[in-house]
């Protein structure tokens, strides 16, 4: 088991594990506690011949692994849950060690990955009996079957924000589908995926099904999203890295699933419950203090509820105790790291500069001298050709409008080149249909805060997403079809 406080200042920790062997690799990563900025560890990550060295091994493993049924494959996905299950407070500490993030928060990631491996247990089980379908075809003269099988080697990138989150939401289906994997979590954020890796060594996988490189995006990621011999990159992260893996993808061909950026809104319509909206508000924009693809950093509210609205927000963000993930009664923890904390203080300064009025926070809290912390922050008149109001800011930072009428409530929301998910607040269940209806995102909570469960899709419009993860679809990106059609005997 790793042991990230006991690493410090030792040898590095072996970043790689492939063809069932923890290996060292060539670079070293600095892994620091965002919360102390004290260094927390140092692994060893790989390069492209480590790659190299991890998709061989993934193609050997992968005839044997795709041949097994969907029994077998559910009874070693389900002995990854046990491990999860066996391991919870490890790796909660070790998330808010790592990320920033307050155990609370981090119990939440640790509870999803094992949900999410169990929902993707039983849909490996169903999968016997299923493989092939029949179709039906308007002539006698011809049968059709249709066959799902795994689609061969998968590369999977992380990002740092959840980080076994992202990686179970690939990894259970892709594993469940019969792919072997390799995967390069976020060098930011390695520990909890080196934690994952070291329970799926002892579940009893075949060496090769699974390989882990850590290491950066050039060194790992690239050479990865390039490599001829994987058929698929399922890659979570920011737009931009986005781009650059599709391009590489596009050299081969290779099939590419994206989850990226987003700029979603929340809609506070004019018969909502003002303290479950201000809630939502501060849920959606301040939970992982802002470091969601999915936070809802745009809030429109009714013109009738807007100034009410505001004060309770402003006093409701005041209110939230930022602090170290591991003080008593933490509400907000650090951001990731000192790159990420200047992105964000930076947005603030320019949208000050652009004209945004600044409602509360905006700055390190007083009483934390160190780590990368910022104070929930509040905008309102943010001018609409701002990046403050278009760019995704990835911290704890809402901007609040107002609007009169519900059709420019839904033209606001949809103005954006992201399209990820949408949250409506409202009494009336008709209205808040019809407004979810008419938002352009993957993912629309009514009167809810985030929740997320395996069964239900997630992904988005336009340059959100590419593909959709968990549920059924999650399963199917890792999927080919084959149809076999053959003349009537
Ligand atoms: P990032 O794009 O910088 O990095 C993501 C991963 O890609 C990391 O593992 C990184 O090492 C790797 N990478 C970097 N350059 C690469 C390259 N050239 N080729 C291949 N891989 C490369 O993102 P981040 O800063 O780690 O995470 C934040 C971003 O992730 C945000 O934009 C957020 O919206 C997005 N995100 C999206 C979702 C979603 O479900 N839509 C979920 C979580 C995070």
């Amino acid at each position: 088991m790793l042991n990230a406080q006991a690493n410090l200042n030792h040898t590095p920790l072996a970043g790689l594990y492939i063809d069932g062997q923890w290996l060292s690799g060539s670079e070293q990563l600095t892994v620091i506690n965002p919360a102390t900025e004290a260094p927390l560890a140092t692994v060893a990550g790989g390069d492209a011949k480590d790659v190299e060295y991890a998709v061989q091994a993934a193609r050997q493993a992968f005839p044997a692994w795709s041949k097994t049924s969907g029994a077998a494959r559910g009874v070693l996905l389900r002995k990854i849950v046990s491990g999860v299950q066996e391991r919870r407070e490890r790796l909660i500490e070790l998330q808010s060690r790592n990320n920033g993030k307050p155990l609370f928060e981090a119990a939440i990631d640790v509870d999803d990955v094992i949900a999410t491996f169990d929902y993707y247990a039983r849909l490996a089980e169903a999968l016997d009996g299923q493989q092939d379908s029949t179709v039906t075809l308007p002539s006698e003269d011809f049968a059709a079957r249709l066959r799902r099988e795994p689609c061969g080697v998968v590369g999977l990138i992380v990002p740092w924000n959840f980080p076994m989150v992202t990686t179970a939401w690939k990894l259970a289906p892709a594993l469940a589908a019969g792919c072997c994997v390799v995967l390069k979590p976020s060098e930011v954020t390695p520990l909890p995926e080196l934690e994952l890796a070291d329970i799926i060594a002892q579940s009893g996988l075949p060496a090769g099904v699974f390989n882990l490189v850590c290491g950066t995006g050039l060194a790992v990621g690239a050479p990865l999203a390039a490599h001829p011999n994987v058929a698929k990159i399922s890659f979570t992260g920011s737009t931009a890295v986005g781009v650059q893996v599709m391009q590489r993808a596009a050299e081969t061909i290779k099939g590419v699933s994206l989850e990226l950026g987003g700029k979603s809104s929340l809609l506070v319509l004019a018969d909502a419950d003002l303290d479950l909206a201000v809630e939502l508000a501060s849920g959606g924009g301040f939970f992982n203090a802002g470091q969601m693809c999915s936070a809802t950093s745009r809030v429109l509210v009714a013109d009738e509820l807007a100034d009410a609205f505001l004060e309770r927000l402003k006093a409701r963000a005041e209110a939230i105790r930022v602090a170290d993930p591991f003080e008593p009664e933490v509400e907000m923890g650090a951001l990731v790291n000192q790159a990420q904390y200047q992105r964000v203080l930076g947005h603030i300064a320019r949208g000050v500069n652009d004209g945004a009025r600044l409602v509360c926070g905006g700055k390190r809290p007083a009483d934390l001298p160190r780590g990368y912390f910022i104070q929930p922050t509040v905008f309102t008149d943010v001018p609409l050709d701002s990046a403050l109001w278009r760019e995704e800011i990835f911290g704890p930072v809402l901007c609040v409008r107002r609007f009169a009428t519900e059709d420019e409530a839904i033209a606001l929301a949809n103005d954006s080149e992201f399209g990820l998910v949408a949250s409506v607040v409202s009494r009336d269940p008709g209205t808040a249909d019809r407004v979810a209806n008419a938002l352009q995102a993957g993912l629309v909570w009514i009167n809810a805060p985030q929740v997320i469960f395996p069964q239900a899709a997630w992904g988005g419009y336009k340059q959100s997403s590419i593909g959709r993860e968990l549920g059924p679809w999650g399963l199917q990106a890792f999927q080919e079809i084959k149809h076999v059609i053959r003349a009537a005997f």
